[in-house]
């Protein structure tokens, strides 16, 4: 039996590796390797594929966050609400500026943070919001502005791993006052190597995160502000240009197998399904399963149901095994085993199947099988 792996880029390549390889080797050959107007257009694409006014190429991911955070402003004496289920990166951008991330628990339903919990956690110290779309999902952000508005607070969206993604009718990164967006190569549209943008559609924070990327400065040799040096590449924007056509298509697909998967896995007992929230257009950059009771005692029954599935040459992967708020880095924030109940179960039960557009019906019938043979 072939190996069906988590995700699989060099199938998302082959298709369109002619059209990639001749826009690298024009760039190539142009010698023009930073900005140009290949970057200008991928720029005016994505803020129209998001519906922004304004769209700025940096990075990564991560860069997105930490120049939306120092556009706002966001420093020492700031908190900023987020969810301790996620990447690093959320958080760990919201320390590089010297503020306080401040964590909520988790809706089990959504791996989303909980937002019946988030009014008590606004102090006069908070300045910012940092939804996570995670897996794809988007947050109701409906609820979200709402509050937000209310206690005029800011909103910075990590849209990392749901690009495509809507609520409402209305793209994520086109709600919250920013939008941040990474680029690496398994997230729904990846580039191949690292890359990110931030959203918006306010003028005076799309000039701050453009002269924060570019050093501080507005003309060159002429320092306004203490930057950074934050690019999307002249080889990444080409080869974005081209994937980002292909954006709507694989998103249909990741909708199509969640689907099936939900289909084939729903007889099978012990397992909870994810679903996709009313009001959200779900895109599935991850479709994460919870092993349920899987922690009592000394045996963890998803670490071992990962196993048994890779016997049957199946790889899956936790999405995330340590939450924020448990991290070595985060000790010092005071929280503790039981501060977040709902995320800590949900890290020992959450098991992420393989998911991505080039995944065959036939893969799925594989993997249902395996875990049907395997779950105990
Ligand atoms: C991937 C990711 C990031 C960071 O993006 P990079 O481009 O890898 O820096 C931030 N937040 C979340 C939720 C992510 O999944």
């Amino acid at each position: 039996m072939n190996t069906i792996p988590p995700v699989d880029l060099v199938r998302q390549h082959r298709p369109i590796s002619e059209a990639i390889e001749t826009a690298v080797l024009e760039v190539l050959r142009s010698g023009r390797y930073i900005g140009g107007q290949t970057v200008d257009d991928f720029e005016k694409q994505f803020s129209q594929f998001v519906g922004t006014k304004y769209c700025i190429g940096c990075n990564s991911g991560t860069d997105a966050l930490l120049l939306a955070l120092r556009a706002l402003n966001i420093g020492p004496g700031d908190e900023v609400i987020t969810t301790p289920f996620t990447f690093i990166a959320t958080a760990e951008t919201i320390t590089l500026t010297g503020a306080k991330p401040v964590f909520i628990d988790i809706d089990r339903n959504t791996f989303n943070f909980d937002l019946n919990l988030l009014e008590a956690a606004i102090t006069p110290r908070t300045k910012a919001i940092i939804p996570v779309h995670l897996f794809g999902q988007p947050v109701n952000m409906s609820r979200l502005m709402q509050i937000a508005h209310h206690h005029d607070l800011y909103v910075i969206e990590d849209c990392a791993q749901a690009t495509g993604a809507m609520w409402d009718g209305e793209k994520v990164g086109n709600i919250g006052h920013i939008g941040c967006f990474s680029f690496f190569p398994t997230k729904n549209l990846g580039t191949c190597g690292d890359g990110g943008v931030v959203t918006t559609n306010d003028p005076a924070i799309a000039d701050v995160v453009r002269t924060i990327k570019e050093h501080g400065s507005r003309q060159r040799y002429y320092h306004d502000l203490v930057g950074i040096n934050s690019r999307l590449d002249t080889i990444h924007a080409a080869i974005l240009q081209i994937k980002l056509s292909y954006l709507d298509e694989w998103n249909q697909r990741r909708r199509e197998i969640a689907q099936h998967y939900h289909n084939l896995l729903e007889p099978i007992l012990g397992i909870q399904l994810p679903q996709e929230i009313p009001g959200g257009y779900h895109v599935w950059n991850q479709y994460t399963i919870l092993i349920e009771d899987s922690f009592n005692g000394a045996e963890n029954k998803r670490d071992h149901l990962k196993q048994k599935l890779q016997e049957h040459s199946i790889i899956s992967m936790i999405y995330y095994p340590i939450p924020l708020h448990l991290q070595k880095v985060y000790q010092n924030l005071g929280y503790q085993i039981g501060s977040f109940p709902i995320t800590e179960k949900a890290a020992h039960e959450v098991l992420s199947l393989p998911m991505f557009p080039d995944l065959t019906f036939e893969e799925q019938q594989q993997v249902a099988y395996g875990l049907k043979d395997c779950i105990v």
